[in-house]
């Protein structure tokens, strides 16, 4: 193989497959000597060699904050995971978020978002928006029919599926063409999922949010967010980046690129891992409901099945109640499962979760855990919970 600058073309009308694409993705060895990966380019200033090229603005690097080959790759890769027109790169998923819902609205416009989503993505629509004059109504994740929330000053709808603690699944395509036809952006944050997961801009989707923090990165050493969007949100996105002074540390952007390469085995192995885990709780007499759409008891199993096409190693487990005291012998206890909170790591971790909303049921039943599977033996993580359920129970 030739040093190159393209990812390679397969002959004929074969279409390559994303596993192939996430090693192929970001890569342009002819640019750095050979190396296989693109290397760490730490720099502010970036040297123009004429007047002319200066005036020129500089291409295709004129300043650190503005990109590197180091981010431009990590971008790229995004954007072709998405088939997107482009993709940018912020310091943590947060911000990714925030970026997305600036680039959409303005003074006076009213946002549609599902109760679902990360209540720190809920805390700027309903707090940092507010105070910028965007008015938001919040919707029950399984709500498919739109026509009651919008209003004239709607410009957008955000999603996120499944939902963060309680793992509902929202029709992504029913939502979409509904906000379509008014000439509304439909923001997805897809961070569950990742780009092989599902891809929300094929489903009619215009702008997906990632945190890399995540799977994307998946070793719990980096903070980092993505937004990827198509042709008719990218300039906007672009701008708002940009005037926000976002940008991504070349460190963090290398080695979320690098989490990238392995995502495609580090989630098949955390999926089926997880499912089996899920199905051994479900079964558990102290679990009182398992939250996983996965599986093909959950009520959102269809609904799911239909629009992702590969799971993630994280879901929901409700207790049914028991004292603080009882719920802390099983966690404290646990030998292989941190209690921490991020996930999409290499490494189990389970923590008590607390939505601020009234999810059907979930309230009124015990307590709700959000478990992360990583990637040590499934049986030994078993073995630690059934252990960890041991300790529950004789102390309830
Ligand atoms: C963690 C998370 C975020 C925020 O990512 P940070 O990198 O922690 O800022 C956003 N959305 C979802 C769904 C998340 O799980």
């Amino acid at each position: 193989m030739a040093w190159r600058a393209q990812p390679p073309q397969l002959a004929g009308n074969h279409t390559m497959k994303d596993e192939t694409r996430l090693v192929t993705l970001g890569r342009d060895p002819a640019a750095h000597y050979g190396t296989v990966n693109t290397p760490v380019y730490r720099t502010s200033t970036v040297l123009h060699p004429s007047l002319e090229a200066l005036d020129a603005g500089g291409q295709p690097y004129a300043y650190g904050r503005l990109g590197t080959p180091t981010t431009a790759a990590l971008a790229d890769a995004i954007a072709g995971l998405h088939g997107a027109a482009g993709a940018v790169l912020t310091p943590s998923g947060l911000s990714a978020v925030s970026c997305a819902l600036l680039s959409v609205l303005a003074s006076g416009d009213h946002l549609i978002v599902s109760e679902g989503v990360y209540e720190p993505s809920m805390r700027f629509v309903e707090s940092g928006l507010r105070r910028f004059g965007v008015e938001a109504t919040v919707v029950a994740p399984d709500t498919t029919d739109l026509a009651e929330c919008f209003r004239s000053s709607t410009r957008a709808v955000l999603c996120e599926s499944p939902s963060s603690l309680t793992f509902e699944v929202q029709d992504m395509q029913a939502i979409a063409a509904q906000a379509r036809a008014r000439g509304m952006r439909v923001l997805v944050d897809n961070t569950w999922a990742t780009p092989l997961g599902c891809k929300p801009l094929a489903l009619g989707a215009d702008v997906v949010i990632e945190a890399a923090t995540k799977y994307i990165s998946g070793h719990a050493d980096v903070m980092a967010g993505v937004v990827a969007a198509n042709a008719d949100a990218w300039p906007s996105l672009r701008r708002t980046h940009r005037e926000l002074g976002l940008c991504l540390g070349p460190d963090d952007a290398w080695l979320a690129l690098r989490g990238l390469r392995t995502l495609a085995v580090r989630q098949q192995r955390q999926t089926a891992s997880a499912l089996r885990i899920a199905d051994w709780l479900a079964a558990q007499p102290a679990i009182a409901r398992v939250l996983c759409p996965m599986r093909p008891a959950d009520r959102h199993h269809d609904l799911w099945k239909r629009q992702f096409q590969a799971g993630s190693g994280v879901f929901g487990v409700i207790l049914k109640p028991v004292s603080d005291g009882a719920l802390a012998a099983f966690l404290d206890g646990l030998g292989l499962f941190g209690m921490g909170w991020s996930w999409g790591g290499y490494e189990s971790l389970v923590v008590r979760t607390k939505p601020q909303r009234s999810v059907a049921g979930v309230a009124a039943e015990g307590p709700l855990l959000r478990f992360s599977i990583g990637l040590e033996d499934a049986d030994d993580l078993i073995a630690d919970l059934h252990d960890g359920l041991a300790r529950l129970t004789s102390a309830a």
